[in-house]
């Protein structure tokens, strides 16, 4: 008898972040990192399961479980390996339901939530390979690759045969970067030293720290206040720039070494980013930072709303000559807005979301896209559980896809990883170790007791919390 999928369960899990202000930035005040969980089983003499989430910051993460529970209920009877054998069918089966689909289509709530179904879906493929999920992605041929990706909506800039043709172009040196990705792990770059509700003592303190530990990019919140900005970020320079706080023995990068063109970097090599989180209007986010050009950013993240693809492309021509670049995505909500952002030329850097697009299968979408147009993927991973997933699609992106990893560089944020059984970690060179056990699917799967202690409203943590008044 084949397996077929019988249940699920999910968990709406929120860890208090707020009282800390990790996560802070000039929109997101107080946010609680939060899980939209979903698991996944099969009935057979050895079951599977798959486990699967989306990144919320808090209220409205029970909505997200309930358009999760309408999505995975279209699975239950289903064999998963009818599912397995074309992940885009997969994809698409689960986002066409004819009355679900009303609400979206493809973004909001309902896509976020079709993010963690399809998530939790790669899990259990890769664990009944017995494969982390970025080995089984780049083990396919260029055919099953294609098959795994959702062309529906953009083949006007790119079709499955275009992207047959570029993985097989990139077939060649395959093994050779897989071996070089193992051993020297992805680069990576640290948020965690400038969210905007830390002190100056703080922001100094953890940035000589992500010094200490080989970081070489380092990421500021901006846009709540221009003063500040400009006072947080000398702090922030004045620490990466200084070669007394580099890693011991090392003497940081060449700044004019090809990895490093176009980001302005200082005199050790260290780059600076800047991150709006949305909260300009397009004028306002030119002359915002070009008041902050003294600083000297590699690029603006998400300076304007996620949705204004010409607007980011009218803020990308106005900072070219101050030689700042545009950086977005962790909120564009689908394939299509990536497409538009790469026809429109209006950023440098592609900064996909792991759960934001509908899981790994649109994930591939944007990758190629963006292999395509020859703009670096940079995803995002400021969140709880992020950074446990988006390792694995930057290597798919070096191994399989782009071929590259000499600007890329990928988020970090050194928060919560103690909740999953499988967590994300950094070498000594501050770059990302590959996921190398084979059990451990797409990694997100978390401690059962985690679950116990902060699912919301009745996990432990916040019933203690309430019992004792706040
Ligand atoms: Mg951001």
């Amino acid at each position: 008898m084949p397996r077929r999928i019988t249940h699920f369960e999910t968990h709406d899990i929120r860890f208090p972040t707020s009282l800390t202000g990790d996560g802070s930035d000039a929109m997101n005040t107080d946010c609680d990192y939060s899980s939209a969980y979903v698991t996944i089983f099969t009935d057979g003499d050895e079951p599977l399961v798959g486990h699967g989430m989306t990144f919320t910051i808090g209220r409205g993460t029970d909505i997200v479980c309930q358009a999760i529970a309408a999505l995975a209920n279209r699975l239950v009877g289903l064999n998963p390996e009818d599912l397995f054998k074309n992940m885009g069918k997969a994809y698409d089966y689960v986002s066409a339901d004819s009355q679900l689909r009303w609400i979206g289509p493809e973004k909001g709530v309902i896509h976020i939530a079709a993010g963690a179904v399809n998530n939790a879906l790669w899990d259990m493929f890769a664990r009944s390979r017995g494969k982390p999920l970025w080995k089984l992605v780049v083990d396919m041929t260029p055919e099953k690759l294609v098959d795994a990706t959702v062309f529906r909506y953009i083949t006007d800039a790119l079709t499955p045969e275009e992207a047959l043709a570029m993985l097989k172009a990139r077939e060649e040196g395959k093994k050779e970067r897989e071996a070089i990705v193992r051993k020297d792990g992805y680069p990576a770059y640290i948020t965690s030293a400038g969210w905007l509700g830390y002190s100056d003592e703080k922001v100094a303190r953890l940035t000589k720290e992500a010094v200490a530990a080989g970081f070489n990019h380092f990421k500021m919140k901006v846009g709540a206040d221009l003063a500040s900005d400009l006072r947080r970020g000398r702090v922030i320079r004045s620490i990466i720039d200084d070669p007394q706080f580099l890693l011991q023995g090392s003497q940081g990068l060449d700044p004019d070494s090809p990895a490093l063109q176009g980001k302005n970097a200082g005199p050790t090599g260290a780059v600076l980013m800047i991150d709006a989180n949305q909260i300009w209007d397009v004028p306002q986010a030119i002359q915002y930072v070009k008041d902050l050009s003294e600083i000297k950013p590699w690029f603006i993240e998400e300076p304007t709303a996620p949705d204004d693809i010409l607007g980011h492309a009218a803020i990308r021509r106005a900072l070219k000559p101050y030689g700042i670049g545009v950086a977005t995505g962790e909120h564009a909500h689908n394939r299509m807005v990536f497409k538009q952002l790469l026809q429109a030329d209006a950023i440098d850097v592609c900064q996909i979301d792991s759960c934001r697009l509908a899981g790994v299968s649109e994930v591939l979408s944007v990758l190629l896209l963006a292999a395509k147009f020859g703009v670096p993927v940079c995803p995002h991973a400021g969140g709880v559980g992020l950074c446990e997933y988006v390792v694995h699609l930057s290597a798919i992106d070096y191994i399989a896809i782009s071929g590259t990893m000499e600007r890329n560089v990928l988020e970090f944020a050194d928060h919560l990883h103690e909740h999953f059984l499988y967590p994300s970690s950094i070498n000594s060179k501050g770059r990302y170790n590959v996921p190398l056990n084979p059990a451990e699917g797409y990694s997100i799967e978390m401690h059962k007791q985690s679950i116990a202690e902060y699912e919301w409203p009745n996990g432990s943590y916040w019933m203690n919390r309430r019992n004792n008044g706040n």
